[in-house]
């Protein structure tokens, strides 16, 4: 069974593949001159989409109806300025199948980045290729068996312990972002309140944001973590020492209240950050008020509860992290569990030498996850016995740990991967009155803007999930299993194509507004300065034609991680066996029907 499963799949992914490759080959085709009027205004074409066969050469007769703006074709040297009050021709041949992305080169507003229109060119039968392609894959994972791998502990190189174990270590890494992080906040007070030419929003959600998303996590978890600035001035104040370790803290040391001992504030945060994700992003303002609030909560935090409650509990973005971190291949573990048990002292949890654990975390206890492990090196400078290792191991090792799944953790997962799909939607497609809605234009517009999204992210997909679960449990027979586990537990196996997904959307972000950071550099509050000769760059980016590629190549290997780690969970929910695999179909289908979702999005 388990080979004709991985045989139809490979042909599957095989037939999706080949008209893929080959249509990228194929012979530009001749056609007809297609004449399109263009109109252009804050912040969307009309018509946003338009459709010609393949062959055809389509000339816009492009006007503004407001501001200038530019028409520039991704991933081709075709750009146009369009001044208010003249119309401006731009000819663009659609010779092969696919979809051809434009956008305004000209910045025009908050929502300029997100200017986009489309040229959908016929047969575009590419949506179905790679559907069949995540399709095949998708089986084939299923059938795959997962293998546990060696595992490699990098402080074994003995330089790299070395410098963790130095205490300046970690102020050397945070000093420089609370550099950065003071800039932001300034530059959003009195800088331009464009958006895009404005350090606090072109720093926070291009640079950062892009590194987070696409380096940061995927390699390292919490790496980002161990470097925030924002914690930072509440713990130093709270310890009374910026590097050097010292008994006692100033602040009151007070219990988190129990019932807020989860990620929940984390969810709830999140879920606000995402909604109003739009007007954040956009307004350099809104950008510094927000972590100016962040820092203010930790720092109060910091002074009246224990350790790092902001960090444990409240940060949205820890959650975020928190939640991928455990499909990271880095994971810091006791060594020896062994040496753990005689060790009396366990002061990389009470403290000793150094801080305890400022999230409570228990290396020597049996720390199974990354989810709470901020990588912030205190229990390797306090372990005695040097009995901390940071190891290399496979993706997804986490999803594989059957204890400890909770609810709060399931919410966020859930959450991330249905707010991936919606700010694709908002951002990256080409309609322009879902982003003046998500963008706060009117009253009426954005109460509908809020039931839609909260409906779609808090019921539609949760709701998929839920019925998917109860599908596993039903065909596998075994009805004794509570549905809430089921929710829970398989929720785990969304996190991989959750990552891949915001990963996906991340980099069609990031790669066309590139040229913003150099500019923004040279002129940080948008004040016409040019401290470095950069504020002129512009940028090209010719592969940008290929994006779709590279976001495709993302989903597929989120999916295959998915997959993966949905077949070893429902193995330790439903039992292994025929009905477990059984029980894994709905599961697996749900992975895939989103996969095909996000590429239906980049490709159709
Ligand atoms: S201090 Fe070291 S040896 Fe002791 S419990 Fe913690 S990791 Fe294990
Ligand atoms: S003390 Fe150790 S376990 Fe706790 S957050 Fe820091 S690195 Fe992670």
């Amino acid at each position: 069974m388990r080979r004709l499963t991985v045989i139809a799949g490979a042909i599957l992914a095989l037939a999706g593949a080949l008209p893929l490759l080959t249509g990228l080959a194929a012979e530009p085709a001749v056609g007809r001159e297609v004449e399109v009027p263009l109109l252009v205004g804050k912040f969307a074409f009309s018509p946003p989409r338009i459709s010609v066969a393949a062959g055809d050469r389509v000339t816009f007769r492009i006007r503004s109806r407001d501001v200038t703006h530019g028409f520039a074709v991704e991933g081709t040297a075709i750009e146009a300025t369009v001044l208010p009050g003249r119309e401006v021709r731009v000819t663009v041949p659609a010779e092969r199948a696919g979809k051809i992305r434009y956008r305004c080169s000209v910045i025009c507003g908050p929502l300029h980045p997100f200017m986009v229109g489309e040229i959908v060119v016929r047969p575009n039968l590419w949506p179905l290729w790679a559907g069949a392609l995540a399709l095949g894959m998708g089986l084939v994972a299923s059938a795959g068996v997962t293998r546990s791998a060696a595992r490699a502990d990098l402080l074994g190189w003995r330089p790299l312990r070395w410098l963790l174990t130095r205490r300046p270590f970690q102020f050397a890494l945070i000093a420089p972002n609370l550099f950065a992080f003071t800039l932001i906040v300034l530059a959003g007070v009195v800088g331009t309140a464009t958006g895009a030419a404005n350090f606090a929003t072109i720093f926070v959600w291009l640079a950062w944001w892009g590194l987070l998303i696409l380096l940061l996590i995927p390699l390292g978890g919490r790496l980002w973590c161990a470097m925030c600035p924002i914690p930072a001035p509440g713990e130093w104040l709270a310890r009374g020492t910026l590097v050097e370790h010292r008994e006692g803290s100033v602040g009151l040391g007070l219990n988190w209240p129990k019932p807020l001992q989860n990620l929940w504030p984390a969810f709830g945060g999140l879920f606000l950050l995402v909604l109003f994700g739009l007007v954040i992003t956009t307004r350099p303002l809104v950008t510094a008020l927000l972590l100016a609030g962040f820092a203010a909560v930790a720092l109060v935090t910091h002074l009246v509860f224990e350790r790092r409650v902001f960090c444990r509990y409240l940060c949205p973005v820890g959650g975020l992290i928190g939640v991928y971190s455990m499909a990271a291949p880095l994971e810091l573990r006791a060594g020896d569990l062994e040496v753990c048990r005689r060790c009396r002292g366990k002061a990389c949890f009470r403290g000793g030498a150094a801080y305890p654990c400022p999230t409570f975390q228990f290396p020597g206890g049996g720390l199974a996850r990354n989810t709470y492990c901020l990588l912030c090196t205190e229990c390797l400078k306090a372990c005695p016995y040097d009995n901390v290792a940071l190891r290399l191991r496979p993706f997804g090792a986490d999803l594989h740990v059957a204890r400890g799944r909770r609810a709060d953790e399931a919410w966020v997962a859930l959450l991330l991967l249905g707010t991936a799909l919606a700010h694709s939607l908002i951002k990256l497609g080409p309609w322009g009155w879902i982003k003046s809605w998500a963008n706060f234009e009117g009253g009426v517009e954005f109460v509908l803007y809020t039931a839609l999204f909260s409906g779609a992210v808090l019921a539609g997909l949760p709701g998929l999930h839920l019925l998917g679960a109860w599908l596993s449990r039903t065909l596998a027979g075994a009805p004794h299993v509570p549905l809430g586990r089921l929710f829970v537990e398989h929720a785990y196996a969304v996190i991989p194509l959750s990552l891949g997904a915001w990963m996906a959307f991340t980099l069609a972000v990031v790669l066309p507004n590139l040229s913003y950071i150099p500019r923004v550099v040279s002129d940080p509050f948008g004040w016409g300065w040019d401290l470095f000769g950069t504020r002129a760059t512009t940028w090209t980016w010719m592969p940008l034609g290929l994006m779709p590629w590279a976001q495709l190549a993302l989903l597929l290997v989120g999916l295959w991680g998915s997959v993966r780690a949905a077949r070893r969970i429902v193995a330790q929910t439903l039992g292994d066996g025929a009905a477990a695999r059984r029980g894994l179909v709905p599961l697996a289908a749900l992975l895939v029907a989103v996969t095909w979702g996000f590429v239906a999005l980049y490709f159709g």
